[in-house]
């Protein structure tokens, strides 16, 4: 007979991912049943091998796109490739997922009455024109460019979550993720901080696109899912938005030589064009989640790169799956 049981079950979209497989392992160390869901569009099983054997996780290839009938007591909807590259690479796909995925977890967590999380993201402020970002701000969004699948898929993502909190009463959250970087993100992943690393410790270039000077600021994967696991775990009167990101700002010319630095790499920086509709500057303000939950992140960037790069060189090593 199965002995019973009493904590939560938690249902994971997109949780073979690089932010999903840090969120799965979290959760089953809070004593949760985890339901890992992936379609493996940008990431592999690879991610969450080592979770496979554990009593209370479960691994199923599923596309949110399609309705899911799981009993389950929370949703954290993290579905959805994340990498410029990736996102780009279908677009169709990318809207779809961010869209036909939000109403089938929405219609989910209706019909089991679960709590439900949306990974949403900086990228709806699109190149922003205030600054920092503030939850208030509205955007300043392209709606027919090359980001648009995403960013556009993302927004009306929001919209859904709202509609059914205020319609069928849902219990939502919904936090706006910034740049997020650290160990299992996929070397092809297209992403800066993982770009640069994989390029220095193999000595080829470091590919900059533009002139270097538009900014980003980066949080290590551990800050981050302390923050995102905050957020689910508020009152049911706190929905959010809620940005979740580290303020400490840098241009991405910073962040090339940071990494050559900290690799001992003799590799050059040199420039590529700069992407349509590439944000000039990104920083989050983080007054809200500190606020609310007193959350900050604790990793400085030089720190949270020489992780990252350790996980890398290994990898690269041979002593780690690549893919
Ligand atoms: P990722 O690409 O590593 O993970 C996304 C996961 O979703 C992958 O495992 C992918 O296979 C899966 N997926 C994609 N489409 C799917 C579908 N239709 N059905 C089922 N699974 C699908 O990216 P990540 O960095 O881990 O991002 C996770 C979430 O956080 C995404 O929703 C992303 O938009 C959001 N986010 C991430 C960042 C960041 O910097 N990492 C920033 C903002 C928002
Ligand atoms: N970028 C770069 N070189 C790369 C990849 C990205 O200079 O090899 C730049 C990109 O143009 C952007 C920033 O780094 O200005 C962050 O890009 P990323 O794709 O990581 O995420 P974004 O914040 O643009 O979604």
């Amino acid at each position: 007979m199965p002995l019973p049981f009493t904590g939560k079950r938690v249902l994971v979209t997109g949780g073979a991912g690089f932010l999903g497989s840090h969120l799965c392992e979290q959760l089953l160390s809070r004593g949760n049943e985890v339901l890992c869901i992936d379609n493996f569009y940008s990431s592999t099983r690879r991610n969450v091998e080592h979770l496979l054997p554990h009593p209370r996780f479960e691994l199923m290839r599923h596309d949110v796109t399609f309705p899911l009938f799981v009993e389950v007591d929370e949703i954290f909807n993290l579905a959805c490739p994340a990498s410029p590259v990736h996102y780009q690479h279908d677009p169709v796909q990318t809207t779809k997922t961010s869209v036909h995925g939000a109403i089938n977890m929405l219609g989910l967590a209706k019909r089991v009455r679960a709590k439900i999380l949306q990974a949403s993201t900086s990228e709806v402020y699109g190149d922003p024109l205030i600054h920092p970002q503030v939850e208030s701000y509205w955007g300043n969004v392209n709606p027919i460019g090359l980001r648009s699948c995403y960013d556009e898929g993302k927004r009306c993502a929001e919209t859904l979550f709202f509609d059914y909190h205020r319609q069928h009463k849902l219990r939502i959250k919904v936090i706006r993720i910034f740049n997020t970087y650290g160990p299992r993100m996929h070397p092809d992943d297209g992403r800066v901080v993982s770009n640069f690393i994989v390029q220095a410790l193999r000595g080829g270039d470091l590919t900059l696109y533009g002139s270097g000077e538009q900014t980003r600021s980066f949080c290590y994967v551990s800050d981050l899912i302390t923050g995102m696991l905050g957020i689910m775990d508020t009152p049911d009167t706190f929905t959010g938005p809620v940005n979740l990101g580290n303020p400490t700002e840098f241009t991405m010319r910073q962040l090339a030589e940071l990494v050559v630095e900290l690799t001992g790499s003799a590799s050059r920086i040199v420039h590529h064009p700069l992407p349509s509709d590439d944000p000039k500057q990104r920083r989050p303000d983080i007054s809200l989640v500190r606020e609310t939950i007193g959350w900050e992140p604790t990793v400085a960037l030089r720190e949270g790169l020489q992780h990252t790069i350790a996980y890398f060189d290994t990898m690269l090593a041979g002593a780690l799956p690549s893919a």
